[in-house]
């Protein structure tokens, strides 16, 4: 694909109607998870704090950090820079993007990250 070389790239490998389809995918994922995080949370605030089971906090942060990345996905997407990698900069392969769509760096920075950077 021909570009003109200037300026941000539009999100990589996206046409609109692909960008829509993610938007509600991504929109759904984060309906779902922010009404599980709003039911446990309730769980949790009807129990004494040592009865509450240590599976639930975990699962909670889990939650709250998968909506901070889709919103993160989510802006992404309306700022056109979805599908780029925040490590490189780089295109983020489509295939990655079908599986985890809110990650936002490519395998290898991705690597990098969790192997703690050097
Ligand atoms: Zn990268």
């Amino acid at each position: 694909m021909a570009t003109n070389g200037d300026g941000i790239a539009a999100t990589p490998a996206l046409d609109g109607a692909a960008v829509r389809e993610l938007r509600q995918r991504l929109q759904e994922d984060r309906g779902k998870r922010a009404s599980e995080l709003a039911a446990l949370e309730k769980v949790v605030e009807g129990t004494a704090p040592e009865q509450v089971e240590p599976a639930d906090y975990s699962r909670m942060d889990n939650l709250r950090q998968s909506l901070t990345e889709i919103d993160g996905a989510l802006r992404r997407l309306e700022e056109g820079t979805y599908g780029v990698c925040e490590g490189c900069g780089q295109a983020i392969p489509a295939g990655r993007l079908e599986i985890l769509p809110h990650v936002r760096c490519c395998v290898r920075c991705q690597g990098r990250i969790d192997g703690g950077g050097r």
